[in-house]
This record gives structure tokens, C-alpha cells and sequence, in this order.
């Protein structure tokens, strides 16, 4: 290792020169992997490969196509910043107007042909100095650095329910939509309420004849209304990028300073309103007291994903619809059995169930400095250092790792900062003079103690069941503020890591 004081001052005085010509793989052709291959390339870094496990770019918005999908997240900030789109339909778009974005984007900067589709990552490991990554189809050489994009929403998890496969009609979990089935006229049962499931009732009451949603905990509801922008405002976005500019940033007032601030207990009189917001919803809007109690929430807003909707309450209250608060007993050929021996006949079966947000990279079988497995490394807890690094995997970095921002912030706007971040670490490994770089333990240690210091003024420790929670109850976001997050991410504290 070479001393630090050697090693800051050696490093700044050569990240200006590039010396090797770095083989970068990035895993992952969602919305980060497009990203990372315009921005390695415009720092001049052209070899680098993306293994892509499906045949389409575009992760969670090509794999989730349900009915009703819009993005809770205002467009002008669920955008690249080098790419503003004047063109958003609506202040929160629907998720295929964001796949076409993701793809417009990829196709402008050529990003296809960097791209190996088919080519799932299951192994990569690190030997002097390189990581050897293998796929599906073997091996595929040697590599200087690797930068996982492979985004969180990516695991579906199905209900662990008796006789899931007893179910005679169709079936399928929302983020592999079957859009072969009509829904015209059937019976639709929906497992989960969850941000998924609430758009999708919105986006098929009209077209079933029965909707029968089986509710396990109640969800606050804030009642956001989502306007289309009017042909006139996109004509004066696209004369004028000052106004994009305008609107983003009077979205981001909104966005991180309210609503991303409220929840980690950095504006607690926004979340009062927020708070307000959602009961008065929930009295003012529906009517039934029984239905009201059903729906009424015994946790804080927020503590699980709040949900963006102004169509869940009038959708669920329509004559064919039912809210389901028994206890599901069992899957059966014709329909879902409840405790209550009742069994409610469905003609297709919706898993609303949602995804295992903790396995990141895994199954991959990642092998770091001195044979360590990353699954050992992770048994107990995923911690790494700013959702970036991890200590003993050199040259290894997450787009989207351990306490990233996962449940606040525009996962655009945190990927380009942590690519940033991760950039400026890569710059060291290309002046040629630095062949590893890993956070040290002791930083990994002092940021992990600092989340879970923090971890109980966010609401996501109020008491909650959530996929922000792993199995050993660590809440997995990030506890801080969007501000705190860009400061954190504008420049690595290089004595933060081990350089060899
Ligand atoms: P989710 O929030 O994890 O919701 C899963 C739902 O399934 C929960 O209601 C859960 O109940 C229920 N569930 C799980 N297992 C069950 C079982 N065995 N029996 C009965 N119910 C069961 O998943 P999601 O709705 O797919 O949303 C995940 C995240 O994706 C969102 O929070 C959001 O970040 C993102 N998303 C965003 C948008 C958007 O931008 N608008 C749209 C969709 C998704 P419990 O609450 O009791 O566990």
C-alpha cells in the first residue's frame, strides 16, 4: 500500500494525465448502464462493454408494464441532466413514455453497440489487479474496473401462499405482465397494494368486471394531482431551455427540499402537511366507514413508500370493486380462499407482491481481494461505503449500492452523482500509477455507524414493515438529504481508501 500523504499528493498530481486505457465492464443496460456508457465515453474511456441480461435496454421500465404505470417522481427530474426533454407529456409521465425516453437517449449517443444483450453476469472475480467477469455465455476476459448498474426493482418476489400454482386461470406477477390476457370483462384479483398494485386499480377498473383487491396492510394515500403539459408549454420548453431549467428546479424545491427533506426529518413542517394531506384524503374521500376503517393506515405516513395517487379511493370505491382485508388461506384452481372460508372466483391472478430490494448484484458470485465472496462479505448486513465501494473489492463500483437514495430522491439524479463520484476514483486507477482502489475499512465502518446513527429520525424507522428494511431490520436508504447527498458525492475524501 502506499502511504496516504504520499499517495494524495502522487494521485493529484497525475489525475490530469491518462496513462492506461481502461477495459470498463458495466453490468446492466437500465437507466444507469445508458448513462455510465455517455459518460464514461465523453471522458474519453470508449472500451467498455455492458452485459445486459435481457435482449432490451431500459431495466425496470422495460421489465414493468402493468397498466396505469406512471413514475411518482416529476419527469424533469426523472431525467439525464445533459438530456432535458421538453416533450414530457404529463408533470409525471407514464412508464412507457420513459422506456421511449431511456431509448431515444441510448440511440442518440449510440449506446447499442457497447452493449452485450443475453449476457447475464454470474461470476467475476478479482486476480492481480483485474476483475475476470464470466455470463451465461462464458467467459469474457479481463477488465480494469467494473461499475454494476443493475438497479434495485429487479427481483420480483412471489406471495409464499399455498396452492400458488393450483390457479387454473392466467397468473403473473406485475413486473412480467402478461399482455396477451385481456382483461375485458373478467375477474381480476390483485395480491399487494403497494405503489404497483394502487396504479394498476386505477389503470383496469375500467375494463374488468369484477376487481377484487386482497389488502394486507393499508397504504397511505397523497392525493397528487398529475397535470398534462399543454402543447403550448412544450412548444416554449422546446424554444426556450431556460424554462426547463425553471420548471426543474421549481420541481426540486418541491421534490428534495419538501417531500425528500420531510422523510428523513430534515423539514418536519412539510411533513406535517404531507401527514394532513393523506388523512383528510382518506376522510374526505371515502365515504364508508367501514371501507374507511379497512383503509386506515396504523403506521405514520411515509413509513412505508408513500403512494401518489388521485384515483385509488373514487377506483376502489366503484360497485365492482372490493377491498379484501382477510387473510389469504390459500390459492385454489378457481380463486383465492380467505380465512374465512370464503373463496372469491377470479379469472386471472395479479402478483402485486413487489421485489427483494436487498440482493443487488446477487446471485452474481463476486470474488474480491484474497478469494473474499461478496456473499460472505454481505451475510449479515450489505454495507459499503456511500452506496459506491466496498471494502476488499477494488475496483468495483455500485450505481445504486447499500444506503443509496433509494426511496427519495430521482434515481437519475442519484446515479449521475454517484457516477460522477465513482468517476473521479476511476481517473486515479487510469493515471496509471494506482492499480487498486477500495475504501478502507475503518471509512466503511464510520459511514455504516453514521446511517444507523441517523436511521431513527427518518421516517422509514417509525415502526413498519417495508422494502426499505432488510431481514435484520436495517433500514437500507439513504438517511440524509438531497443536499447532503450532492455535497457527500462532489469529491472522494481520497484518505478515505486504501491505494495500492
Ligand atoms: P411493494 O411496495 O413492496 O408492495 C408489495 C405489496 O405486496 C405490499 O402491499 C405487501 O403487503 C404485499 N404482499 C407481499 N407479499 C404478500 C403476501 N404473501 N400476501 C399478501 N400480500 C403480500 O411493491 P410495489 O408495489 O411493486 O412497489 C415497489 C416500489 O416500486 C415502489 O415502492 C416504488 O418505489 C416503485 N414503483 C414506483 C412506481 C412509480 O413510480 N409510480 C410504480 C410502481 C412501483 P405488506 O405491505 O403487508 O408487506
Amino acid at each position: 500500500m502506499v502511504p496516504d500523504i504520499v499517495a494524495r499528493t502522487y494521485l493529484m498530481e497525475q489525475t490530469m494525465v491518462a496513462h492506461r486505457n481502461l477495459r470498463i465492464a458495466v453490468i446492466g443496460a437500465g437507466a444507469s448502464g445508458i448513462l455510465a456508457v455517455i459518460k464514461l465515453r465523453a471522458a474519453g474511456i470508449d472500451d467498455v462493454t455492458v452485459f445486459e441480461k435481457a435482449s432490451e435496454l431500459g431495466g425496470t421500465w422495460r421489465d414493468n408494464r402493468s397498466p396505469g404505470l406512471t413514475c411518482d417522481v416529476p419527469s424533469h427530474l426523472y431525467r439525464y441532466s445533459f438530456e432535458p426533454n421538453p416533450d414530457w407529456t404529463h408533470v409525471c409521465s407514464p412508464g412507457p413514455e420513459i422506456l421511449a425516453y431511456l431509448k431515444s437517449v441510448a440511440a442518440k449517443h449510440d449506446v447499442e453497440r457497447s452493449i452485450r444483450y443475453g449476457n447475464e453476469v454470474t461470476r467475476a472475480e478479482f486476480i492481480k489487479g483485474r476483475w475476470h467477469v464470466d455470463t451465461v455465455q462464458g467467459s469474457q476476459g479481463v477488465f480494469d474496473v467494473v461499475l454494476t448498474a443493475v438497479g434495485v426493482l429487479h427481483h420480483p418476489v412471489y406471495p409464499d401462499i399455498a396452492g400458488l400454482d393450483t390457479f387454473e386461470g392466467a397468473s403473473f406477477h406485475t413486473s412480467r405482465w402478461d399482455h396477451s390476457v385481456a382483461l375485458e370483462g373478467k375477474r381480476v384479483g390483485i395480491i399487494g397494494t403497494g405503489s404497483t398494485a394502487t396504479q394498476i386499480v386505477g389503470g383496469i377498473i375500467d375494463d374488468v368486471a369484477k376487481l377484487i383487491l386482497f389488502q394486507r396492510t393499508a397504504q397511505w394515500i397523497m392525493p397528487v394531482p398529475n397535470p398534462a403539459y399543454s402543447d403550448e408549454q412544450k412548444a416554449a420548453f422546446r424554444e426556450d431551455a431556460g424554462l426547463i431549467e425553471a420548471e426543474y428546479a421549481r420541481l426540486a424545491v418541491e421534490f428534495n427540499s419538501k417531500f425528500a427533506a420531510a422523510v428523513v426529518g430534515a423539514n418536519p413542517a412539510h411533513y406535517e402537511v404531507m401527514s394532513q394531506l393523506c388523512q383528510d384524503n382518506l376522510r374526505d374521500s371515502v365515504a364508508d366507514p367501514e371501507l374507511r376503517a379497512k383503509l386506515t393506515p396504523n403506521y405514520k405516513v411515509g413509513c412505508k413508500r408513500l403512494i401518489m395517487s388521485d384515483q385509488f379511493y373514487s377506483a376502489i370505491q366503484r360497485p365492482h370493486a372490493e377491498l379484501v382485508t382477510d387473510g389469504i388461506a390459500r390459492i385454489e384452481a378457481t380463486g383465492i380462499r380467505t380465512v374465512d372460508g370464503r373463496l372469491h372466483e377470479l379469472d386471472v391472478l395479479v402478483f402485486a407482491t413487489g421485489f427483494d430490494t436487498h440482493r443487488f448484484v446477487r446471485p452474481m458470485n463476486v470474488i474480491g481481494r484474497d478469494g473474499r465472496r461478496l456473499d460472505d462479505a454481505w451475510a449479515h448486513a450489505n454495507e459499503g461505503y456511500l452506496g459506491i465501494t466496498i471494502p476488499g473489492f477494488p475496483n468495483w463500483f455500485m450505481l445504486g449500492g447499500p444506503n443509496s437514495p433509494i426511496g427519495n430522491f430521482s434515481w437519475l439524479m442519484t446515479s449521475e452523482n454517484q457516477l460522477n463520484y465513482a468517476m473521479k476514483l476511476i481517473d486515479y486507477v487510469r493515471s496509471g500509477n494506482v492499480t487498486e482502489i477500495a475504501p478502507k475499512p475503518s471509512a466503511v465502518r464510520a459511514f455504516n455507524d453514521a446511517v444507523k446513527a441517523k436511521m431513527p429520525d427518518t421516517i422509514w424507522a417509525t415502526g413498519c414493515n417495508s422494502w426499505y428494511i432488510d431481514k435484520n431490520g436495517n433500514v437500507a436508504s439513504w438517511p440524509w438529504t438531497y443536499e447532503k447527498f450532492q455535497d457527500d458525492m462532489r469529491e472522494p475524501i481520497i484518505d478515505d481508501f486504501e491505494i495500492a
